[in-house]
């Protein structure tokens, strides 16, 4: 048993190792949240890649994000939230999670947005919270 690093309490290659090897793709924003966090404790980099658009991926770097990936020691992921807006392919999630790096404890609190675009969704943009 390897529970799936995103707190689901399901086993990781029944969760997130299926939507990150692309055998299958996330159903929901939250689903694509989850596989990303899981991503980042996996270092998947190309997946944080190929799952952003919009602002989020003329923002990406692929060196920042594996250096921080390679850094952090994750302790977990909170959801506070899923919003389902009343446009279909607009979604937000609101979440923790929590990490170390060099023994120093931090957190990403994040409200980010998720769009569908042609069936898959995609993290777009994503607001700093506190
Ligand atoms: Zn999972």
């Amino acid at each position: 048993m390897h529970p799936c690093p995103c707190g689901s309490k399901k086993e990781y290659k029944n969760c997130c190792q299926k939507i990150i090897d692309g055998k299958v793709l996330p159903e929901t924003a939250e689903q694509l949240m989850r596989s990303r966090y899981s991503a980042f404790t996996q270092q998947k980099i190309d997946y944080l890649k190929k799952t952003s658009s919009g602002r989020a991926l003329e923002n990406f770097s692929f060196k920042q994000t594996y250096d921080f990936a390679m850094q952090a020691m994750w302790h977990g992921l909170t959801i506070i939230k899923s919003i389902q807006t009343e446009e279909p392919n607009i979604s937000y999630v609101e979440f923790i999670a929590d990490f170390s790096i060099r023994n120093k404890k931090s957190k990403i609190h994040e409200l980010s947005r998720f769009d569908k675009i042609n069936g898959v969704w995609y993290y777009v943009d994503g607001k700093h919270i506190e």
